[in-house]
């Protein structure tokens, strides 16, 4: 199928091979089928080949092990290709583009993991003494400052490793900060247009969480906002840009609205990568905003590497920030303030997020991104963040319903919605057929605000020719969907794997794998193993 495209990008025609003739081995060319580790290694052969121990004392008080216990047994080499098989069936952002919204999943420069891998950084064990990890407190009391100094906020918390943990800081902080002034208020209020695990924080807290609802152009309803603040709303948590990539333009009214009204503002900041270098959340009176290093500042994520969700803190929430923190010392050197010396200093902290200081290897990549970026070029990611998916937004709006077009430019991602899809196709079904045009899905579903919703990010660091290759997909099948091409409900075609039942999967998980049913006569495996 040959989509037009506004681009004039062509992609080059193979035959379909959906209909070539299945193979003997199930190996379509290079892509290699593979079955589980339990199917290819049995517990009765082993990988190595060492000479068996020679009788000695047995220490072990009769709990030796008698049954064998079922791992497989493969030499290395099978170890090896079985990894690498499974991880060519997997897709990742070194592969090509993926446009999950919200996700910011964009290229990690390989300059963060050179300095991240220095052995001065990645050797350092949490439990080192003080003097001998300088130059780490060093880096975090730099990062600190930047995050500080691009927020426009007073202090942070490093050590949340997520940005839902950092979520969590940031409301302990502002409980923290009204209990310290005796005042037990119980509401936070969300609005629809944020993230889920804004709410999700709010209960884990032991809040009750109230909806604020949406106006027709997506944004938070000021006026709803307002009506319901009173003295048991403790604050209110905003995702901006939120998550029908809007900017939320009322923020400072809705700040000093709260604060009016003796409450705190939480603002998710996982989407930081919209605004950094243009807009500084304490100058709109956020109090408190995560930041997810591992979105904005590009230190790889998912399946990929572990998150770390700072928490920029204001005037009013900073004396109640986690312990522990680094702080630059009269004579130069950065010290590290923990339970033993935070008495003077810092006496009013909640507690602590996490055992040690957050996550080093995250520190190190997120700084090398900001210093070599610099200013300007933090400025430019936003800019090319947004102009990104504003062209995906311009490029797809006729093929696509775009549901808040129309209320002008989107921030750093494009929301669509299955709106003039023929009877029976859904979100769901394009999702799967961008499985066989070579990208990974969207995020789909997501906002609830909007039926049927896709959500594209494609990020900055995507070139124009790239972009394109997703508009000739995309619009190849909403052209489908719009026309009625129930083909699309067998998509993927192409993929390892076909559309599995995932309602199943998420209701009755198959966890453990169990030998299969052996006719009878046949010695099951672990019978032929003996012991
Ligand atoms: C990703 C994201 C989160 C959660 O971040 P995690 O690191 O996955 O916990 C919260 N809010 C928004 C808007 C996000 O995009």
């Amino acid at each position: 199928m040959n989509a037009p495209n506004k681009s004039g990008w062509k992609p080059e025609m193979t035959p379909d091979t959906a209909a070539a003739v299945p193979t003997a081995t199930g190996n379509r060319a290079l892509m290699l089928e593979e079955p589980l580790i339990f199917e290819i290694g049995g517990s009765e052969t082993t990988g190595v080949d060492l000479p068996e121990p020679s009788e000695g004392a047995n220490r072990l008080g009769g709990m030796a092990r008698t049954e064998p216990f079922g791992l497989p047994g493969l030499s290395e080499p099978e170890t090896v290709r079985h990894y690498t098989r499974l991880s060519r069936q997997n897709y990742a952002i070194d592969l090509g583009l993926f446009p999950l919204g919200s996700c910011t999943m964009k290229h990690n420069p390989r300059l963060n993991e050179k300095v991240a891998r220095m052995p001065g950084f990645a050797d350092v064990h949490p439990l080192q003494p003080v003097d001998t990890v300088r130059g780490a407190l060093e880096v975090i009391n730099e990062l600190a400052h930047w995050l500080i100094e691009l927020t426009g906020m007073h202090g942070v918390a490093m050590t949340p490793k997520a940005g839902a943990h950092g979520e969590l800081c940031g409301i302990l902080c502002i409980r923290a900060a009204l209990e310290a002034k005796g005042d037990a208020r119980k509401v936070i209020l969300v609005p629809e247009s944020a993230h889920g695990t804004n709410p999700a924080t709010a209960a884990f807290a032991g809040y009750a969480v109230e909806d604020i609802p949406a106006t027709p152009e997506g944004r938070v309803d000021l006026e709803a906002l307002k009506a319901r603040l009173g003295p048991d709303v403790a604050g209110v948590m905003i995702t901006n840009p939120n998550t029908c990539g809007l900017f939320e333009r009322d923020m400072k009214a809705i700040s000093d609205a709260v604060h009016a009204a003796g409450g705190y503002v939480y603002c998710d900041g996982a989407n930081f990568n919209a605004i950094v270098g243009r807009v500084r959340p304490g100058d709109l009176g956020v109090d408190a905003m995560h930041i997810n290093l591992h979105k904005t500042f590009s230190t790889p994520h998912g399946g990929g590497g572990p998150g770390s969700g700072p928490v920029v803190l204001s005037e009013a929430l900073a004396p109640y920030g986690p312990l522990p923190f680094t702080a630059r010392r009269p004579d130069g050197t950065v010290d590290l303030i923990e339970e033993e010396n935070a008495g003077e200093e810092h006496p009013l902290s909640f507690g602590r997020m996490s055992a040690f200081h957050g996550q080093m290897g995250m520190f190190t990549r997120a700084l090398a991104y900001i210093l070599s970026h610099g200013a300007d070029g933090l400025r430019q990611v936003s800019g090319d963040a947004v102009l990104n998916a504003n062209y995906l937004l311009r490029s797809l709006e006729d093929v696509l319903d775009a549901p808040f077009a129309f209320s002008g430019p989107c921030m750093h991602e494009a929301l669509f919605s299955d709106r003039g899809f023929a009877d029976g196709l859904t979100t769901l079904d394009l999702a799967k057929g961008m499985i066989d045009e070579g990208f990974h899905p969207m995020t789909m579903y997501f906002p609830l605000v909007v039926h049927g919703s896709m959500l594209v990010e494609p990020t900055e660091t995507e070139s124009k020719a790239g972009l394109d290759q997703l508009v000739v997909a995309l619009r190849s099948l909403a052209e489908r969907a719009r026309a009625g091409d129930m083909s699309l409900k067998n998509a993927p075609i192409h993929a390892p794997r076909r559309r599995l039942d995932e309602t199943l999967a998420a209701r009755k998980p198959v966890l453990a794998w169990s030998e299969p049913d052996v006719p009878a006569g046949h010695p099951t495996r672990s019978e032929q193993g003996g012991s």
